[in-house]
């Protein structure tokens, strides 16, 4: 696909469409947007624009369609695959001014959002109505951004990932035209489920300028506890019978050794430096949640557990969770002069000790590189971190070797290459592995709604 490059008369009418502060070409706007969390190629943008509603977005959007310009909508830049990197210039939309909550409906549980809001200001906000939005994928993430990727985090595992909070959804499609697809009801048998297309498909089949999200009741009970095991598999174990005992736990995250005593040594957390499961559950009373931790023990110490810590109180437990939300950017701080890179799979339950076996041994491999096993265990997912110095070419030769090893073993296990950061320029190159035949289908949906190929183009297609 050949793009046409912006021209001074294309910069002044696109500049035209919006107030002078909102339409930038400076290097420092164009060098902000060039790169995400990830380590992938920077590519700075041709112009940075921020729209304020959903006619500047549609304007904007006629005028690169029949230009051929790509345009890549931006959140917050916190993606890790490269989701929002501009790999082909053109225009950035940073929703980052459409930020509203525009409509709080508390009898029904349900949010109208703008999509540059970030989740943990809709948490805050919605703070004394008793209710939340549990999707926490722990970075100043936006809610555009975590639709568009499917973001999920600690608390999935029992109240499901992004996907499982969108109602309805107000889109400008790549001509400009504005659509809403969706509906405010709690269940539907109508039509084909257009939301799900469009959850997930990283600004490539439209841009989303309001969102519908379900929020649920804030828990009147948390629980929280930990449990340490010889090794990660045995702990992977654990996970594995804590799934299936119905105690629904509302976060089940895995942490290695190593993990654990970088938290320990840049946050000053003390724990026993070993394998380690946070468990967190949530429900309505306190003697409920209590009958529930006993099941938990009990299963654990069937897996081997070592210790097993009950009644974690709230300002630990608070601790603990930043610490984990924390532990990428703790893991580029320890090791100054570094790369990293996070390889995010997930695997079928039954499947996660094998996997997590299988990563690590992997990744010993790799001898002058430093790596972390961590993950969201109650979903099969794991995060395996490498990082090595940023200019030992081998090394990193090395590492992408064992991140294919790693796909592929996700994917032989019935898994697939990527639990929630998305497929963006990194994991484009397992597409035909994970999906065969219906790749196809999807490239065909992309051409049927982006006919010129402007929304974000060069990400989840090889
Ligand atoms: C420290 C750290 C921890 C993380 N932990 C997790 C985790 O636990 N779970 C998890 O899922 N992710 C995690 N992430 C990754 C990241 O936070 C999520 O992928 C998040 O959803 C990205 O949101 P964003 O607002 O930064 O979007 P961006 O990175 O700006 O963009 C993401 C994608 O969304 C598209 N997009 C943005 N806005 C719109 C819109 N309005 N319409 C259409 N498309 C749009 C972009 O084009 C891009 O493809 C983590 C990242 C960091 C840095």
């Amino acid at each position: 696909m050949v793009f046409h490059s912006l021209n001074e008369e294309d910069k002044a009418t696109l500049g035209a469409m919006v107030s002078t502060d909102r339409f930038s070409t400076g290097s420092s706007n164009l060098d902000l947007h060039s790169r995400d969390m990830s380590r992938h190629r920077p590519r700075r943008p041709e112009a940075v624009i921020w729209p304020v509603d959903r006619k500047e977005v549609s304007h904007i959007l006629k005028f690169a369609f029949e230009k051929n310009i790509p345009v890549t909508p931006w959140g917050a830049g916190t993606s890790l695959e490269g989701n929002p990197i501009p790999v082909e210039g053109g225009i950035v939309l940073n929703f980052n001014r459409m930020n509203r909550l525009l409509r709080l409906n508390k009898d029904d549980f349900q949010a109208d959002l703008e999509p540059g809001m970030v989740y943990k200001e809709l948490n805050r906000q919605l703070r004394h109505t008793g209710l939340f939005f549990p999707p926490d994928p722990g970075a100043d993430a936006t809610i555009g951004g975590m639709i568009a990727n499917n973001a999920s985090g600690t608390r999935t595992v029992r109240y499901g990932s992004t996907r499982n909070f969108i109602k309805r959804l107000v889109l400008v499609m790549a001509n400009g035209e504005i659509l809403e697809i969706g509906n405010r009801a709690s269940k539907s048998s109508s039509g084909y489920d257009l939301i799900n297309l469009f959850v997930g498909s990283e600004g490539t089949l439209g841009v989303v300028v309001e969102a519908t999200v379900r929020l649920v009741g804030i828990p009147a009970e948390i629980a929280c506890a930990l449990a340490t095991f010889k090794d990660p598999s045995s702990a992977a174990g654990a996970v594995f019978e804590l799934m299936r005992s119905g105690i629904d736990p509302a976060a089940l995250e895995l942490l290695s050794t190593e993990c654990i005593e970088l938290i320990n040594r840049e946050k000053g957390l003390g724990l026993e430096e070993l394998p380690t499961l946070f468990i967190e559950l949530h429900g309505p009373t306190s003697s409920q949640l209590a009958g529930f931790m006993e099941i938990a023990r009990e299963l654990c110490q069937g897996e081997g557990c070592l210790g097993f810590r009950p009644g974690v109180e709230r300002g630990e437990r608070d601790r603990l969770f930043e610490a984990r939300y924390a532990l990428g950017e703790t893991i580029t701080q320890a090791h100054p002069g570094h790369r990293r890179i996070t390889i995010d799979v997930a695997v079928p339950i039954s499947a996660y000790p094998e996997m997590i076996g299988f990563a690590r041994e992997a990744a010993a491999g790799v001898k002058e590189a430093v790596f972390y096993t961590f993950g969201h265990a109650g979903d099969g997912n794991i995060h395996l971190v490498f990082s090595a110095p940023a200019r030992a070419e081998k090394v990193w030769d090395e590492i992408e070797e064992v991140n294919g090893k790693v796909v592929a073993r996700a994917l032989e296990l019935g898994g697939t290459a990527t639990g929630e950061h998305g497929v963006g320029i990194g994991k484009a190159r397992f597409m035909p592995a994970e999906h065969g035949a219906s790749l196809e289908l999807m490239k065909q949906m992309k051409g049927l709604l982006d006919p010129k190929g402007i929304l974000n183009p060069g990400k989840i297609f090889p």
